[in-house]
């Protein structure tokens, strides 16, 4: 009796395995052609089709958590370790442990239980004015908050996700009052109020307007590969990853992150298209166009990666940026940071 109950349970277990639809659902704010390219191989692959929901990613969030369990969202794909921690924090993530990911990415660029993953990096450097700076490779983010710093800084808006992040990493590395001081030191060394985005940063550096700009590396390497006028003023600045010396944390690195949804009903196929985000051929789609850095370290950089050459980058988890987000909203507006 018991064995026939059992082999009726395997039945219908493997009944429902058949009746699945071979698909994974994708919620993604992170906008690439290559991601298209991307998901065609693997239903090519896998026979899992991919099915894609574009959004910003609150509106994601929002949408998952208003859909609650029916939801067919399996993966939520979005850029910055502060936003994917609101998912977190809104309970709509699950825990996977896969060997392939936690070998392929470091340990740094992953939820230490597995709620997300890293699919690929930036940095937050500096561009400067190389006619003005001196001894550029020593440069640290702390430096730009000195005396000698008064009216050369240009950065956006403490709004901006990027720079509550760095906040966050400061936070984590120096501790609160540091970072505190931290802000304020900017705030006064500030060119000119908060406006526009990481380009418009670097155009004001290449016009004069600042020394220095605290951007995400992408956006130069978008500007080198733009029209004329974009690669001139690209040319004309330099691009410096801060703390660098021996003892130095190395650049702030933040990412681009995916996670598996807690209600996910194709979850061995999200897990598989985790996994297959992180092969080396993925890496280099998911980098190609958009120059970011593959988390995978057997993956190629693209070219323009390789003119910035080799730097050290920070090692702190990046889970601290969102643990730190509220504390670095906080401080920036104390700071009087707009
Ligand atoms: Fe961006």
């Amino acid at each position: 009796m018991k064995f026939s109950t059992l082999s009726i349970a395997a039945v219908l277990v493997f009944l429902s395995a058949c009746s699945q639809p071979k698909e994974v659902n994708i919620y993604s704010a992170r906008h690439y052609e290559t991601d298209q390219a991307l998901y065609s191989d693997f239903t090519e692959e896998t026979g899992i089709k991919v099915n894609l929901i574009e959004g910003s990613s609150d509106e994601l969030i929002e949408r998952i958590k208003s859909e609650g369990v029916n939801s067919p969202a399996d993966i939520l794909v979005t850029v910055d370790a502060g936003r994917i921690w609101r998912a977190e924090e809104a309970g709509i993530l699950s825990s996977i442990d896969s060997e392939i990911l936690n070998d392929r990415i470091p340990a740094s660029l992953r939820h230490p239980n597995g709620l997300w993953y890293g699919i690929s990096k930036r940095v937050r450097a500096i561009v400067i004015n190389p006619e003005n700076v001196e001894d550029p490779e020593s440069l640290t983010y702390e430096d730009l908050a000195t005396e000698d710093w008064k009216g050369r800084v240009c950065i956006r808006s403490s709004n901006n996700i990027y720079n509550q992040s760095l906040m966050a990493s400061i936070i984590e590395s120096n501790g609160v009052e540091a970072a505190e001081a931290w802000a304020t030191g900017i705030v006064n060394n500030m060119a000119r109020d908060p406006q526009g985005g990481d380009r418009d940063q670097i155009r004001a550096v290449a016009a004069g307007v600042c020394d220095a700009a605290i951007v995400n590396h992408y956006y130069l390497a978008m500007m080198l590969t733009g029209d004329e006028e974009n690669r001139e003023i690209a040319k004309s600045v330099q691009l410096v990853f801060p703390n660098q010396s021996e003892a130095g944390r190395g650049a702030h690195v933040n990412i681009s992150v995916a996670g598996v949804l807690k209600d996910a009903p194709n979850r061995e196929n999200a897990i598989k298209f985790m996994e297959y985000l992180t092969n080396e051929t993925s890496q280099s789609y998911l980098t190609v166009d958009n120059n970011e850095y593959p988390v995978n370290e057997d993956a190629a950089w693209n070219p323009i990666l390789q003119g910035f050459g080799e730097f050290k980058a920070d090692e702190m988890n990046v889970s601290a940026l969102g643990r730190n987000n509220p504390e670095a909203i906080r401080i920036m507006d104390r700071a009087g940071w707009k």
